[in-house]
């Protein structure tokens, strides 16, 4: 009955791993969802700038920095601090 046992000392011990597996993939998919929920409560996104929208967790994680609808690079939006900052200073006149 060796080969049993070890049959079924095997099917335990991998049963465990896969079991811890499942639990690790499980606690990573919970801590991404918190990054990315934590990410989206965020107010300084950035965000396209001819269709405003906002760049996407994943689209952060994956580097990616441009619109893929317009090609237009994301740009931070323009909060009231650096609105105050634009009417404050006067434009310079061109040429
Ligand atoms: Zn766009």
């Amino acid at each position: 009955m060796v080969i049993l046992d070890d049959w079924f000392g095997c099917a335990t011990v991998c049963g465990a791993v896969q079991a811890e597996a499942k639990q690790l993939a499980h606690t990573r998919d919970l801590e991404r969802r918190r990054a990315e929920e934590a990410y989206n409560a965020r107010v300084d996104k950035k965000e396209c700038p001819r269709c405003h929208v906002p760049q996407s967790y994943a689209e952060v994680h994956s580097k990616t920095k441009k619109c893929e609808r317009c090609n237009l690079f994301y740009r931070p939006k323009k909060s009231w601090v650096s609105l105050l900052f634009v009417f404050a200073v006067p434009p310079v006149a061109d040429g």
